[in-house]
């Protein structure tokens, strides 16, 4: 099969061979897979050994088993887990699956085991969700973002009346400001992209383009600063300026991915009463739930994919990665 191989801090179109399924696995022709900050902090960092194969937003459709049992069968269109929890540990035990850390390590696209920037992709059953035939198989891949603003959005108890701030306004920072509005938030953002910015709006959102104001203006319009910040930028400044927005007594979730160091005024926190909660993916819960939304349409995906590149063109989408004002979700077909 053909796939993306990153060694040396760059791509290349190889040839492997096709995955086979083991006992209780699929293997998937990937019809899309995401591309979001997290693959571009292993890009840029260099976070794995060469000769990994990213991707952890897949959907597809199914091409081979082991045995699929009564459930599942060739040619039968799914969305990937790409987190393979453990079930065991404590965290599992607890109903903290995010914080499975066998999953996080062994992640499908995030780690040395294979992800979805190939043509096939192997997956257990378990970790499979069938799409709707209503729906495109492609825009299933935007079920795993989705399901990280989920998890945020209810990290951050957003319920109807929640005054709601996001900063960064990219994917996770659009998918959960709209999350949080389904529960009946009252959502307002900023980013530094006017073209971001008038998606926000477009979509419903009150938003507002960076400009050293856009924190006080979201004070005053949330009438003393939202209850709940969304982090989603990762700038380590951008962690601050959370802080300031927020009201007293008031919640920061992060939600994005961070690499360098942050520089905080924790006395600001304290006097202001302001907590930090980290939100780092998702249970199967948050996923379900996503599912839910991305497949009834309550979640307008079409309008969040703004362009679907070859495999061939993988190398350029991530060079251009923080410079491609126009796109919104950027999907790679194989
Ligand atoms: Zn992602
Ligand atoms: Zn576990």
């Amino acid at each position: 099969m053909r796939a993306a191989v990153l060694s040396g801090g760059r791509f290349s179109i190889e040839t492997l061979p096709d995955p086979t399924p083991g006992r209780g696995d699929a293997i998937v022709r990937v019809s899309a897979c995401g591309i979001c900050g997290t693959d571009y902090g292993i890009f840029t960092n260099r976070l794995l050994p060469d000769g990994v194969v990213l991707g952890h937003e897949i959907a597809g459709e199914i091409v081979a088993l082991h045995d699929g049992g009564r459930e599942w069968r060739e040619g039968d269109r799914v969305a990937a887990i790409p987190l393979p929890w453990c079930g065991r540990c404590e965290s599992c035990s607890r109903g903290q699956e995010n914080l499975c850390q066998a999953a996080l390590t062994y992640m499908v696209g995030c780690s040395t085991s294979p992800g979805g920037l190939a043509e096939f992709v192997r997956i257990p059953t378990s970790s499979l969700r069938r799409l709707p035939e209503r729906m495109s198989v492609r825009h299933g891949a935007v079920v795993e973002p989705a399901a990280v603003a989920m998890a945020a959005v209810r990290l951050g108890g957003i319920h109807p009346g929640t005054r709601v701030g996001v900063i960064g306004l990219g994917p996770l920072g659009l998918f959960a400001g709209l999350t949080a509005r389904l529960e009946g938030a009252l959502v307002s953002g900023v980013d530094e992209r006017p073209t971001r910015v008038a998606c926000a709006r477009e979509l419903g959102l009150g938003a507002f383009e960076a400009d050293g104001l856009a924190t006080e203006r979201i004070r005053e319009l949330t009438l003393g600063g939202p209850e709940v910040v969304i982090e989603a930028t990762g700038k380590p400044e951008a962690i601050e300026m959370a802080g300031q927005m927020a009201r007293l007594g008031g919640r920061v979730v992060l939600v994005a991915s961070y690499h360098a160091a942050a520089k905080i005024r924790p006395g600001h926190w304290l006097q202001r009463g302001v907590s930090l909660l980290p939100s780092i993916a998702y249970g199967p819960g948050d996923y379900d739930a996503a599912l839910s939304l991305v497949t009834s349409g309550r979640l307008d995906v079409a309008r969040l994919v703004t362009s679907v590149h070859s495999l061939d063109d993988v190398q350029t989408v991530f060079e251009r990665f923080t410079t491609q004002n126009d796109d919104i979700k950027l999907l790679i077909s194989p």
